[in-house]
This record gives C-alpha cells, sequence and structure tokens, in this order.
C-alpha cells in the first residue's frame, strides 16, 4: 500500500516489506518516508489545521459517526489484515475491530462536549467589574506514534481524539503493521473526513522519528510504546505537550481468601492474549504460600491447553509473536529464569516465533522475567508471607500501569487500591481489562497522561483563558 500525504497516496524513497509472522511470507509492501515527504506532510497538516479547526463539533461528530459505520461494514478485512501482519488470532483481531469502532464512536461524541468554564474572578480581590471565562482550543497538528500490538485501536484513540478536539493529525503506525492504519486512514476519507484531518507516514522510526518528533510546527505527540523509545522522543520534542503510553510488569496478587479457580481463569485470560503481547498482560504472580502450591496446579492444564497455531484457524488460543527476534528473546529469559533457580512447570519450547505458553514458578525479583517488561506468552510465579510483603513486591518495579489483587477482604482490596502505584487497579480480575472510555494510562516509567476519549480530547486540546473588563 502506499502512504497518505496532502490527500494523495503516495510511494517514498524506497519500499518496505511487511511479513506475515506466522509464516514469513510477504503481505504488502509500504513507502519509506523520505525527509521531503515528512516535510510535505507537515507543511499540509499546518495549513489544514485550520480547516479542521473551522468545522463545527457536529460536523467532526457527523464524520466520525460515519466512520464508525463504515469501520461496521468493514469489520473482516479489518480483523484479516490484523491477524495477517500482526498474528493476532483472528478472534482477538475482530475484538479489536469493535473495539476501535466503539472508540470512534466514544470520540464522535466527545466533538460535542467541548465545553469552556466560567472563572469566578470576583472571588480574588481587587478584581472589580470583570468577567472571566475558558476556551478550550485544539493544539493544531498533532503527532501520533502507534505501537504493533493495537495497530487498530490504539491509532483509534489517537486520531478519533485529535480530530474530536479539531486538530489536524500525522500518523506515524508500527513498520511491522502498517496496513491496518493506512486502511482505516481510506475509510476516514471515504467518511468525509478532509485529508487535512489525517496522514499517514510509513518508515523505520529510527530513521523517520526525529524528523517528525523535533519538528516545532507539531504541537503534540501522543506515544504509544515502549519505555525507551518513548524516553527517546521526549528527548526530541522540545516544547511541546506529549503524551507517554509505555509498557509495564503487571503484578497480580493472589490472597488466600481468593476464588483460585476464577484467578487461573484471570491469570491465563489476561496473561497470554495476544501472545503476552499486550501492555498491561500478567506478567509477575504473587501468590501467597498457602495457596501458591494449588494456584500452580490449576494453572499448569489452563495453560498447557492454550492451543497454538495458525492465527486464522479459529481454534488456536496463541498466535506467533510479532517477529521471531522477540519469540528468541521470550525464549532466552524463560531458560535464563529457569537455569538460576525458576523451575519451568510448562511451555517455553519455540517454533519460529511461536513460543509455547509458559508457567515458571519460585521466580526472584532480579529475574528479567520479572523485573523487565517480558511481552510475551509466560507468567512467573513467586510466593509471599504477608501482605506487606506483596504489595512492596507489587510496587519493586520502575513501572506502574496495571495491578490487581485476588481477595474477598474488602479491607485488604482498598489497602492495595490506595497502596500499590499503578495507574490501573483491578480487583478480582486479571490486570488486562479496558473499557475504552475509561480514564487508561500509566504512572511512574509506564507514563503519563491519559488516553479514552473524554480524557485524550483534553490532552489534544489548550486552555486559553479571556478576561472582559467591563465598565
Ligand atoms: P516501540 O517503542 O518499539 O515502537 C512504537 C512506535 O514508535 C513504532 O511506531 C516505532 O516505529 C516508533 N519508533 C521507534 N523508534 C522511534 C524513534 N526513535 N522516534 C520516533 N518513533 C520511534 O514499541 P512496539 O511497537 O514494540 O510496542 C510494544 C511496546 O508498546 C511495549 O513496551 C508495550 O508495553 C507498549 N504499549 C503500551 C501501551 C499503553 O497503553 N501503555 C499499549 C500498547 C503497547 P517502528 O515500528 O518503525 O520502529
Amino acid at each position: 500500500m502506499e502512504m497518505l500525504i496532502a490527500g494523495g497516496w503516495t510511494g517514498g524513497s524506497g519500499s518496505i516489506p511487511v511479513l506475515n509472522p506466522y509464516d514469513g511470507s510477504e503481505v504488502d509492501t509500504v513507502p519509506r518516508a523520505s525527509n521531503a515527504d515528512i516535510d510535505r506532510a507537515i507543511a499540509f497538516a499546518v495549513d489544514g489545521a485550520t480547516k479542521v479547526k473551522a468545522l463545527s463539533g457536529y460536523e467532526r461528530y457527523h464524520m466520525l459517526m460515519k466512520a464508525a459505520a463504515l469501520m461496521e461494514e468493514r469489520l473482516e478485512d479489518l480483523a484479516r489484515t490484523i491477524t495477517l501482519e500482526e498474528g493476532k488470532i483472528i478472534a482477538e483481531a475482530r475484538l479489536e475491530v469493535d473495539r476501535a469502532r466503539e472508540t470512534i464512536i466514544g470520540s464522535a461524541e466527545e466533538a460535542k462536549r467541548l465545553g469552556s468554564e466560567v472563572v469566578p474572578l470576583d472571588g480574588a480581590p481587587g478584581t472589580g467589574n470583570r468577567f472571566g471565562f475558558t476556551l478550550r482550543v485544539p493544539c493544531g497538528v498533532v503527532l501520533a506514534v502507534t505501537p504493533f500490538n493495537f495497530p487498530l485501536n490504539l491509532v483509534c484513540h489517537k486520531i478519533g481524539p485529535a480530530f474530536a478536539a479539531g486538530n489536524s493529525a500525522i500518523l506515524k503506525p508500527a513498520t511491522d503493521t502498517p496496513l491496518v492504519a493506512l486502511k482505516f486512514a481510506r475509510l476516514l476519507l471515504d467518511a468525509g473526513l478532509p485529508p487535512e484531518a489525517i496522514q499517514v507516514v510509513t518508515g523505520s522510526g529510527s530513521e523517520v522519528g526525529r524528523q517528525l518528533c523535533s519538528d516545532p510546527r507539531i504541537r503534540k505527540i501522543s506515544f504509544t510504546g515502549s519505555r525507551d523509545v518513548g524516553e527517546a522522543i521526549c528527548g526530541m520534542a522540545g516544547l511541546k505537550k506529549v503524551t507517554m503510553e509505555l509498557g509495564s510488569n503487571s503484578p497480580v496478587i493472589v490472597l488466600p481468601d481468593a476464588d483460585l479457580d476464577k484467578a487461573a481463569n484471570a491469570i491465563v485470560a489476561t496473561g497470554f492474549a495476544n501472545a503476552g503481547q499486550v501492555c498491561i498482560s500478567a506478567q509477575r504472580i504473587l501468590a501467597h504460600e498457602t495457596v501458591y502450591g494449588d494456584l500452580l496446579d490449576s494453572l499448569g492444564p489452563r495453560v498447557q491447553g492454550l492451543q497454538t497455531g495458525n492465527p486464522l484457524d479459529d481454534d488456536v488460543r496463541v498466535g506467533p509473536m510479532v517477529r521471531e527476534n522477540d519469540a528468541i528473546r521470550v525464549q532466552e529469559w524463560i531458560r535464563d529464569a529457569a537455569a538460576t533457580g525458576g523451575r519451568l512447570l510448562a511451555g517455553g519450547e519455540r517454533d519460529g516465533a511461536i513460543v509455547e505458553p509458559a508457567i515458571v514458578a519460585d521466580v526472584s525479583p532480579d529475574m528479567r522475567i520479572s523485573c523487565d517488561e517480558l511481552f510475551g506468552p509466560a507468567v512467573g510465579l513467586t510466593p509471599f508471607e504477608s501482605v506487606d510483603a506483596a504489595i512492596a513486591s507489587a510496587n519493586d518495579t520502575n513501572y506502574g500501569l496495571s495491578a490487581a489483587i485476588f481477595t474477598e477482604s474488602l479491607d485488604n482490596a482498598m489497602r492495595f487500591a490506595k497502596e500499590v502505584d499503578s495507574g490501573n487497579i483491578h480487583i478480582n480480575w486479571g490486570t488486562q481489562w479496558r473499557a475504552d472510555l475509561m480514564p487508561y494510562g500509566g504512572l511512574k516509567e509506564s507514563g503519563f497522561g491519559k488516553e479514552g476519549p473524554r480524557y485524550a480530547v483534553e490532552e489534544m486540546t489548550e486552555t486559553k483563558m479571556v478576561v472582559m473588563h467591563l465598565p
């Protein structure tokens, strides 16, 4: 496919193959954007920002609702594209398209709610006869940089609110998964959005990232991806607004009074979806020593029952990782853990990009499978003696995106919610749960700023203060 610049589909200065992670076949190619392409896109977006801003909220609402309707019509094609370029099993890909449609509908609704506020200036001394109010205005040009693992919904979480708020947007999708993003851009044009509203620049982030991120004409960057790239982008961004949605190594605490069946089901559901390549995948399972053995026993057959294979096959539960290199890395981390005191109870074998879903017991905090973001189909279990120790372990990380606890005790649940430093807290379900309308984002090195259409619109607007000096 070609990229979308200044309203036209265009090639670049070379092409990049998009590979099917399951069998390595070439799905398509995308262009490699040149410096001139990027400059043209930014110039067009700057001019276009005025045009998008001039649309009424109702017009923006209407266009996004039309886009949502087209997403329903094109669901199967979008879902297959996700599976072919990312390796996500087809059932999860269909779910992603459904969620992405909801994200666009939620964004459409926000286009009608861009309100302002009267500021009671007479509350300050000596303000006299003055009347003050705020105006919320779009940032101007928004740059969206997105990861491979939800190649449609995370694009929608940025482009939907950016347009709802009246911005023009440039999207830089992940190089592994640009096709569904390009199809979505075409769909937006078909829905009647002006070409200024969306441009898509393809090319490797390490090649095109600096020019895009450091350009002062871009007023807002919304990034989802790894911690290190996020830090690099913050370094390049200069004086512009930035939202960072980064990684994690999410903990799940299981207390003695937990419903163990439910905990085991949730750990499997939230640890292995998308082959573990989810920013809020359950990774560090901390179980009280009195239930540790029972939890291991109930996890074993559940994890071994996860069928691996071709992600287009409806029976398959765990498909390939996005790249074979990632599968090799995950296998190495599992092997390292097993060689340094961990017990490999299931999985860990690799066939190409597919890693057999794994359980590693007796994991210690210094193992990479615990202290780094694993981003693969494995969970590590560690026993603990007291609630104090479990909360300390949950917090013993530079990340803070999602954390979960299983307990019937309201006191322990509330203590967990207050004391664990995490942007998302789940009580009696695993770490991987998200309604697309909720405020979503991390603490600590998991990032800053929130997504979810209402919150992303706030991040993509600025406030002007207006004071009327009355006679
Ligand atoms: P990366 O950080 O590798 O890439 C994310 C995006 O950044 C890609 O589009 C990539 O382009 C681009 N990029 C890479 N280098 C640069 C650069 N120097 N300047 C500008 N852009 C650059 O992440 P992955 O795609 O591998 O995604 C996985 C990561 O995303 C995990 O850490 C995961 O936790 C996180 N994530 C966080 C979420 C959240 O909501 N908090 C949700 C989903 C994922 P290219 O592909 O061309 O390299």
